[in-house]
């Protein structure tokens, strides 16, 4: 199966046989050269082929072919041969990122080559590997997604694929992470510090709002009225005002200002919660239901065959993939919210180590 996502001109021609055209690019490979690829035409067709397809197009009926195009065919380690924290099941210390996982794509092999190179070297100094959860960043889901699911398809991450979308943000990513960072020795003090610090700013700043009050006397209505807003009637609360969606944080500034102007990206953050709690943290509820499952760890060991009531497809996937957490236990195909309830029952009963994941 090729990537989905770059078909090849044969697959194009199959795939979207009711279009009337395609569009090809022709990108310079460099200054130096007059070579040029042909981006939008990749293709592992005969070379003879090949030659009449390019010769065929007006604009190139004399060009010359340099490399001719070829796909490439690999292996890729199945997902259940695989931890969740990017080790391999059969070879200990040997860990895996990027294509060889099934992937395709530039930022899923950096994400993953950082997962697996922090995990190389928490095991070797013996500690507890790194696992990021799905509300908790992409590479959770990337990860999670690897090691609980059955690919038939170069795997590729959208963003689609997180059910966390409201949390995994570019704005908080410094906020989800950086603590991650600081612990496994990556981000220097001062980063984690300046993070630190934002987030301090964040909340005090909400706070004073929270306890701030817009009276609609004096000034109050020029404010508004040069940010093109239509006066107050009555006293508002600051936070509830910036709630509003026309309100933005310079206005709260301007009419309340903090003791120091707030750097941008802590106004911005101020902002950002502000105006979404509300979804926020519904989303954050839902979280925490799952993660009581995801909290629960399946030791590596665990003896699936001892557990009576379980459904044999069920019990074989377990077998097979040995997920390291319920929560992740629940994601794999095949294995049903019965099977997960008959699977806690059990681990309580033996009273198996429970524990963060
Ligand atoms: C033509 C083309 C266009 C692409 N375009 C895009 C794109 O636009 N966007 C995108 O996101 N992705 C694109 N991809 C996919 C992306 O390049 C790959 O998925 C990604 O680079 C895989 O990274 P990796 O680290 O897993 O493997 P690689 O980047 O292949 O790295 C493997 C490395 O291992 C080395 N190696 C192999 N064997 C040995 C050995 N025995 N000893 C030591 N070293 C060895 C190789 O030399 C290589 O450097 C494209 C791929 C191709 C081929």
């Amino acid at each position: 199966m090729g990537p989905r996502y770059c078909p090849s001109i044969e697959d194009k021609i199959v795939r979207f046989a009711h279009k009337e055209s395609h569009q090809l690019f022709l990108e310079p490979e460099g200054w130096q050269t007059t070579e040029v690829y042909l981006q939008g035409a990749n293709t592992s067709l005969p070379e003879d082929v090949q030659w009449a397809m390019v010769r065929s197009i007006p604009a190139l009926r004399h060009a010359e072919i340099m490399r001719a195009g070829y796909a490439v065919e690999y292996d890729y380690v199945l997902p259940d041969q695989l931890h969740a924290w990017l080790e391999t099941k059969k070879i200990e210390g040997l860990f895996h990122a990027g294509q060889i996982n099934g992937t395709t794509g530039y930022e899923e092999a950096a994400a993953q080559g950082l997962m697996a190179g922090i995990n190389a070297a928490l095991k070797a100094q013996g500690k507890t590997p790194l696992m990021l959860g799905r509300e908790q960043a992409y590479i959770g889901v990337l990860i999670d997604d690897l090691v609980t699911q059955e690919h038939t398809e170069p795997y590729r991450q959208m963003t689609s694929r997180a059910e966390y979308r409201l949390l995994l943000r570019q704005d908080n990513a410094d906020l989800r992470l950086s603590h991650l960072g600081y612990e496994v020795g990556l981000l220097p003090k001062w980063r984690y510090e300046a993070v630190e610090a934002k987030r301090r700013a964040v909340q005090q700043e909400m706070e004073r709002l929270k306890v701030t009050n817009i009276s609609s006397a004096n000034g109050t209505a020029q404010v508004l009225a040069d940010f093109g807003l239509e006066p107050i009637e009555n006293g508002v609360n600051a936070l509830q005002y910036l709630r509003r969606p026309e309100v933005t944080y310079e206005v709260i500034a301007s009419l309340v200002p903090p003791p120091e102007p707030l750097p941008e990206p802590v106004a911005e953050q101020v902002s950002i919660e502000t105006k979404f709690e509300g979804y926020i943290a519904k989303q954050q509820q839902h979280v925490e239901r799952v993660q009581r499952l995801e909290s629960k760890v399946i030791p590596p060991d665990f003896d699936y065959d001892s557990i009576g009531g379980l459904r044999n497809e069920a019990r074989q996937k377990l077998l097979r993939f040995r997920p390291a957490t319920v929560g992740q236990a629940g994601r794999i195909a095949g294995v049903n919210p019965a099977d997960i309830s008959i699977l806690l029952v059990h681990l309580e009963r033996r009273g198996e180590k429970v524990g963060q994941a």
